[in-house]
């Protein structure tokens, strides 16, 4: 029965999948939402108010030691930010904080706590500080949206990197990922547009009302369903404005003529020049640009009309353009106000928040979807790399005796989806460049190339369908729209149109290109780096290329970093208290690689330092500075301890995680004497 209340599962002996469950559940039942497995924190979402995170309780865990306080998110950040000032261990200063889990399982709320705390642990209550806290409600207001699985889901990733100088935050810096632009024209039922929109029409002031030209909600076709202040600065004017013209866009609507021209239905009418003027464009300009296309050939400008789908398309396409560059923007304002304010030869260390969207399976997968999980696999394999290949790998070259643990390797999927030049992703840029190619044409390619591998499954049917055998399970996903997604291109119609505004803000967004890593920049600076990367320039990147391209960049910064992962739950899919899922539990337990985690923290050597890092470090144990950094010296110091269970590789030494507690215990002890 003691098992069930474990604080830390690695601690467990008698361990199988049922007995994890089990010990979660009764923990919950407790509300002690948190459990450790070794240094990895479990967290299932309470969905409720618990008193976890009040002052009192903030201050406690400041400096904690681990085994006295019960396990808790604020742990987690009084690790990172430790382990950056170098006191709790050897390893690289920068650290990255990895939070993973479902939609609704509590990602988001982590990510906050863990910067809040953050933010106390610096203590000194600057208006940096302030700001980077006030950082969150913004850029959800903008990128968060009620769905079915959550009523604040994130619709975008993000990387947040806080940089410190000694002890004191300098800075940060935001990275945000494929925001889904998609949900700007659509919701399926159920769910919602983005927050900003329906916070817009419920705070402002009929003055404000009339100034931006808005209606009442009920009369945006774009809505399923707290600003202004006297001194408004131009640029925020500027940005409800063109919201307020995205709204009054979705509204046009278009009928046929007796001739093959489009005309707008006479009931929006007053939406189109509502429209222009809130874009700050010309009214027959815009129709132009959403009932023909006009392109190019030979030096001859061919003007082609639209049918009403395409004009629609067209409508939509300048709404999800206008709103992803606005998202954009105001990213880039949020990192010029937080950067670092520092002399550049100022060496600043790293902690770096994950929260990522997790892992997607829906009635329909389109695009989105394929490269959210490709997100998912690449951290998967960066938990295994870490939790898995790296360790054993150690203890195999420093001839430690060793029984493998096995794990299920995602990387044969990874190289399915990102593999040059045939992986799904090269395959999908190269039908992309191909004007008449279709999502048929694209679905009939990745059949014949990969209907042998063991991740992929052809899908027989009329529509373009295919499946990927992802590490948490078949995803079927649905190849239309596959290529106008990956392209994402705006016709130059409209990006002209745009830059012509007399919005400054608009004329500014449209007049920059967005970079890969989803920041503006100017031009100039955007076609620098493209040479340097030996990248053709005629060619726009991507949405694929891009993707992948952040990804990478984003592992690189994470694989020179000290990871801590926080691995949250979804107890049940009611959003509801004190219910448990025994079915929904076990397949995240599963899928997130939980009980062969459990197996190797109980038996494997999480801290390994050189004999060098380690004699350095603690030969004041031995109250004798000058001993020699080898092997020797490092045995002398741990026989004066009473530390027992490590072991002693050719290079360097191997500690259970708790090890690493017990010495800085000693350390301060010695201190205190
Ligand atoms: P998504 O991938 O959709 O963005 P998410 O994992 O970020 O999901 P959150 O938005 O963090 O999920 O959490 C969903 C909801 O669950 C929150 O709005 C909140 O109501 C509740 N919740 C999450 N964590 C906690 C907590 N520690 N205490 C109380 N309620 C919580
Ligand atoms: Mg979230």
């Amino acid at each position: 029965m003691e098992g069930l209340f474990h604080e830390d599962l690695a601690a467990l002996s008698d361990l199988d999948e049922q007995s994890l469950l089990e010990s979660l559940s009764q923990r919950f039942k407790q509300d002690r939402i948190y459990t450790y497995i070794g240094d990895i924190l479990v967290a299932i979402n309470p969905f409720k108010y618990l008193p976890l995170y009040v002052k009192e309780v903030s201050e406690r865990y400041k400096y904690h030691e681990k085994s006295k306080l019960p396990p808790h998110i604020f742990a987690v950040a009084d690790r990172a930010y430790q382990s950056m000032l170098g006191r709790l261990a050897t390893g690289p200063r920068n650290q990255c904080i990895v939070i993973s889990g479902e939609s609704g399982a509590g990602k988001t709320e982590s990510t906050k706590l863990l910067l809040r705390q953050i933010m106390e642990l610096c203590r000194a209550n600057s208006q940096l500080e302030q700001q980077i806290l006030q950082v969150n409600p913004l850029l959800e207001a903008f990128g968060n949206a009620q769905t079915v699985m959550n009523d604040n889901s994130s619709r975008f990733g993000k990387y947040i990197q806080l940089r410190f100088h000694n002890s004191s935050v300098k800075g940060a810096k935001i990275n945000e990922y494929l925001l889904e632009k998609s949900r700007v024209v659509h919701q399926d039922e159920g769910e919602r547009n983005f927050h900003i929109f329906y916070c817009m029409l419920a705070g402002i002031s009929p003055d404000d009302k009339d100034m931006y030209g808005l209606l009442d909600p009920t009369q945006y076709r774009y809505l399923n369903g707290r600003y202004g202040s006297e001194d408004i600065e131009q640029e925020k004017v500027d940005m409800m404005t063109i919201l307020a013209g995205i709204l009054s866009l979705g509204n046009i609507m278009f009928e046929p003529t007796e001739t093959d021209a489009l005309r707008v239905t006479g009931k929006s009418m007053g939406w189109l020049k509502a429209t222009a003027g809130q874009f700050g464009v010309q009214e027959e300009e815009l129709l132009r640009s959403l009932t023909c296309t006009l392109s190019v050939t030979r030096g001859e400008a061919i003007r082609r009309l639209h049918n009403q789908q395409q004009a629609e398309d067209a409508r939509d396409s300048i709404a999800k353009v206008a709103y992803g560059r606005v998202f954009g923007w105001i990213v880039r304002k949020v990192n010029e106000l937080l950067a670092p304010n520092v002399d550049i030869d100022v060496e600043l260390n790293e902690i770096g928040i994950l929260d990522i969207f997790g892992f997607e399976n829906f009635a329909v997968n389109r695009f989105e979807q394929l490269c959210i999980n490709l997100a998912n696999e690449q951290l998967q394999y960066f938990f295994n790399h870490h939790i898995f290949l790296m360790e054993q790998n150690e203890y195999k070259e420093e001839g430690i005796e060793w029984e493998t643990i096995s794990f299920k390797d995602n990387k044969p999927i990874l190289d399915l989806i990102l593999t040059k030049p045939i992986g799904i992703l090269s395959l999908l840029d190269e039908q992309s460049a191909f004007p008449q190619a279709s999502d048929r044409d694209f679905v009939d390619k990745l059949n014949s190339k990969f209907k042998s591998s063991p991740h992929y499954e052809v899908v027989r049917s009329s529509s373009p369908l295919f499946t990927v055998v992802h590490y948490a399970g078949k995803v079927q996903y649905n190849g239309v729209g596959f290529l106008e997604m990956n392209r994402d291109t705006i016709p130059a119609s409209i990006r002209d149109l745009f830059i012509n505004s007399v919005t400054p803000l608009l004329s500014v967004l449209f007049a920059a290109t967005i970079s890969r890593t989803g920041t503006l920049m100017p031009r100039k600076a955007k076609l620098m780096q493209k040479a340097d990367d030996n990248f053709n320039s005629t060619r726009k990147q991507s949405v694929g290329a891009q993707f992948k391209h952040s990804l990478a960049v984003l592992m690189e910064k994470m694989f020179v970093a000290s990871p801590h992962f926080v691995r949250c739950i979804k107890p049940n899919g009611n959003k509801l208290p004190d219910q448990v899922d025994n079915k929904r539990v076990m397949d995240q337990l599963r899928y997130n690689g939980l009980l062969e985690t459990i197996r190797i923290r109980r038996d494997g050597f999480s801290w390994r330092p050189s004999f060098k890092e380690f004699a350095q470090r603690y030969n004041i144990l031995l109250i004798k500075p000058d001993l020699p950094l080898t092997k020797e010296s490092c045995m002398s110091i741990l026989n004066t301890t009473e530390i027992h269970g490590w072991k002693c590789g050719s290079s360097r030494l191997f500690f259970k995680y708790w090890h690493q507690e017990e010495l800085a215990r000693l350390l301060e002890r010695l201190g205190k004497a």
